[in-house]
């Protein structure tokens, strides 16, 4: 895994005097960046244009345009580049930051969706105080720490999704089922949690997610806990990359890859064989791409007794984005507008083509996103979302 502490004091008026932007010198012009952007055909500035209009001191015609908008921050990009330049981590989200600054309009979803976040401190524009109601449902003992303040071992970050959204509490309920069976020392901070604001960045909004990042930094402070586990793959990128450079120190793991790292603690409890399923595991780009995740998930769905995985065509460094980061979760409506194929129902008919009968997924995004897509192509009855914590709940029999 990549460290982004290197690019914590990168601007665009230094750029050119770092480490990395020297890399973006040796920009070879190949269009690599472009042909593997599920946008490219679409944008007037794929990252080789940024590049050359940057080196020619023209960066103006893209801060001035809003086609930043159709990067989704996939990572695609970045991993292909032969140049290894850090575009989706370092150079786009610099560039998206004074393109978000000139955005005559923000389309109104995505403006909603930054607004919820500054004011309540999720973007579905829920209540603040109702941010730990979905323990009462959980039917597990799950520690707030503002009710008991005693050291825990882990702190678990639950996110906004998996706080307020039907689905996303429903792998939020399986999630401290799982722990709870392990037996981890673990809590939560319920209302105290705030958005950890990753999404906001990339797509350019950079003083909330400073915000956001302040306040869940003073939270931090109240409590004495040794590391993080968190739900969600952009609060993960933002904790294990965003917020050292504010002097954050704590150890960080996203579910999915720490329960597999704790596969022999979790294995025994996996009793029940899921022989009906038929599973094909959607990789994030977030936990992918980004970070190399990508056996962590599918050794815990081997471990299911029963479950058959199949994979689709496009798998691993080169699964499809669900089109839901860096802003395109609130980016749909946008992006009907210009006329371009939903990601989410790209990628839904590669999971039905792979025969799979449940897609597989670790990001909250991806299951509403999914489910939506499932709904508005008929594919109600072939093919349903499930987080991989609610397979190995079922699994674990409850
Ligand atoms: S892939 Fe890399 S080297 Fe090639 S044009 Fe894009 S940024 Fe430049
Ligand atoms: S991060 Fe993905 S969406 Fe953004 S420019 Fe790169 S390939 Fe395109």
């Amino acid at each position: 895994m990549e460290s982004d502490m290197n690019l914590c004091e990168v601007s665009l008026k230094n750029l050119f005097d770092t480490e990395e932007g020297k890399r973006v010198l040796s920009c070879i012009q190949c269009g690599v960046c472009r042909g593997t952007c599920p946008h490219g055909f679409a944008m007037q500035y794929p990252p080789r244009k940024i590049i050359g209009l940057l080196k020619a001191g023209m960066i103006e015609k893209v801060i001035s345009s809003p086609d930043m908008l159709l990067c989704i921050s996939c990572y695609s990009c970045k991993n292909k580049c032969p140049r290894k330049i850090q575009l989706t981590n370092m150079l786009l989200p610099l560039v998206k930051e004074k393109v978000f600054e000139n955005l005559g309009e923000v389309p109104p979803e995505l403006q909603k969706a930054l607004e919820n976040t500054f004011r309540y401190g999720n973007p579905l524009g829920e209540s603040p105080k109702k941010r730990q109601e979905w323990v009462k449902e959980a039917g597990v003992p799950i520690r707030i720490l503002s009710q008991d303040k005693s050291p825990a071992d882990i702190l678990w970050w639950v996110e906004c999704y998996s706080s307020y959204h039907p689905r996303g509490i429903e792998t939020a309920i399986a999630t401290a089922k799982i722990l709870n069976a392990m037996k981890l020392d673990f809590a939560i901070l319920g209302n105290e949690e705030v958005c950890a604001g990753e999404c906001a960045r990339l797509v350019g909004e950079t003083g909330l997610f400073d915000t956001m990042r302040e306040k869940n930094l003073k939270t931090f402070k109240k409590y004495t806990f040794n590391r993080i586990v968190t739900s969600g793959v952009h609060a993960y990128d933002a904790l294990a990359f965003k917020y050292p450079c504010s002097g954050f120190h704590y150890p960080v793991e996203q579910i999915t890859p720490f329960l597999a790292h704790h596969i022999q603690l979790l294995k025994p409890l996996l009793k029940k064989r899921l022989d009906d399923y038929v599973v094909t595991y959607h990789d994030s780009c977030v936990l992918g791409r980004h970070n190399g995740f990508y056996e962590e998930p599918r050794t815990l769905l081997s471990a299911i007794p029963g479950l058959k995985l199949v994979e689709m065509a496009h798998n691993r460094e080169n699964g499809l984005c669900c089109g839901g980061g860096g802003g395109g979760m609130w980016l749909d409506t946008y992006y009907k507008m210009m006329g371009l194929e939903r990601l989410s129902e790209k990628r839904v008919k590669e999971a039905v083509a792979s025969g799979a009968d449940v897609i597989a997924v670790s990001c909250h995004y991806e299951i509403p996103r999914f489910e939506d897509a499932i709904k508005v192509m008929g594919y109600d009855q072939r093919i349903i979302v499930r987080d991989v914590v609610e397979l190995l709940t079922e699994s674990m029999g409850g």
